[in-house]
């Protein structure tokens, strides 16, 4: 392969996934899918991609993916919904190794663009104490106090993405998802968020078991939520942009959980008994995107309404629900 070739990192995942599909559709050359994961435990694989089974916390593996590559999306990292990133701090901060690896790879072969994803939990847990929230703009940030672990993570990984561009002259783009949801994602296991955690429990309530679900918390806490199709178009326009500092990509949608379990129980035609669980992670209070400033730079926003993003992640969960049931091989 030529210097033609564009990285996925993190391409056995859920946003690498549709990523890797995206940019092979629109068949802009060679693509290098990676990820740790066996193959058979890629959220997707597209034959008509390289895929390898490296751990980019390695510089030589990082090496490996970068070789003759023209343009790199940074989006492995070992993460998960809050129940996953309060209780591994440690394993969610070593992700710093695969930024920082990766970017010294890429910087040394040449990468002429470079795309990290950062996140909504850099921001700033003060301003984010009431459900009643002020949406969050780029700038909060700082005073730094993100989310423990993950969060500071991300906020390190995006510095240093800074510093390549300044100086070693890697141009770097960044994007802070915002509670990415759809089909094809994680939706068991312990890593999955609130959108495909809320879609299995009412789907296993209204295919078998009826009667209740269980909810994280009090369901007050509210959080805006980004579908699939505008992240990925998303990262493309901010990818494609001259826009160097970090940029929201989120909805600015805001439901609260209880909310959104209000909406998926519609989709799927039933009321359920609700359970609070109130002894169990449950993240800040509140959060949401203030869009002001992609909107002044790009022109563009992410615009799929919740409910349309719900039905089609509902659906598929659904499939898999039922797969599962029967025996049949799922999506993880
Ligand atoms: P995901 O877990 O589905 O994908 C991440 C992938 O990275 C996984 O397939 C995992 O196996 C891979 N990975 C982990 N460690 C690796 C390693 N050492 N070497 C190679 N691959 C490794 O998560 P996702 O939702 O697709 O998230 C993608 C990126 O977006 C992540 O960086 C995540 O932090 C960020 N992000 C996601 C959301 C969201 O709501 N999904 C929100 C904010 C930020």
């Amino acid at each position: 392969m030529g210097y033609e070739t564009t990285v996925v990192a993190g391409g056995g995942g859920f946003i690498g996934g549709h990523l890797a599909g995206a940019l092979l559709e629109r068949g802009i050359g060679p693509v290098r899918s990676v990820d740790i994961k066996p193959l058979d435990e890629w959220e997707q694989v597209f034959e008509k991609a390289e895929n390898l089974q490296l751990d980019l916390r390695l510089k030589e593996a990082c090496e490996r993916a970068c070789a003759g590559a023209r343009e790199v999306y940074c989006l492995a990292a070992d993460m998960g919904g809050m129940g996953f990133i309060e209780n591994n701090k440690g394993l969610c901060m070593l992700s710093s190794l695969i930024t920082t690896h990766m970017l010294q790879a890429a910087a040394a072969a040449g990468v002429e663009r470079f795309f990290y994803s950062s996140s909504a939990c850099v921001y700033n847990a003060e301003k984010q104490d009431s459900p009643d929230v002020t949406a969050l703009r780029e700038a909060d940030a700082y005073p730094a106090m993100p989310e423990d672990g993950y969060g500071w993570e991300k906020l390190f990984s995006e510095r240093m993405c800074r510093h390549f561009r300044e100086d070693f002259g890697l141009e770097t783009r960044i994007a802070r998802f915002h509670n990415v949801y759809g089909p094809v994602g994680t939706w068991r296991g312990g890593r999955e968020k609130a959108p495909a955690a809320l879609c299995r429990k009412i789907a296993e309530a209204t295919a078998f078991e009826g009667g209740s679900i269980e909810i994280w918390g009090d369901g007050t806490r509210t959080r805006s939520f980004t579908y699939i199709d505008d992240c990925i178009d998303g990262i493309e326009r901010i990818m494609r942009s001259d826009v160097t500092e970090p940029l929201n990509l989120g909805s600015s949608e805001l439901v609260t959980i209880n909310g959104l379990a209000d909406l998926i129980e519609d989709i799927a035609g039933v009321k359920l008994e609700r359970v609070h669980l109130l002894d169990t992670p449950k993240g800040v209070w509140g959060r949401n995107s203030d869009n002001s400033l992609i909107r002044s730079l790009l022109d563009w926003e992410p615009s799929t309404p919740l409910r349309k993003g719900l039905e089609s992640t509902y659906a598929w969960v659904r499939e898999q629900v039922i797969a599962a049931a029967a025996g049949t091989p799922t999506r993880r």
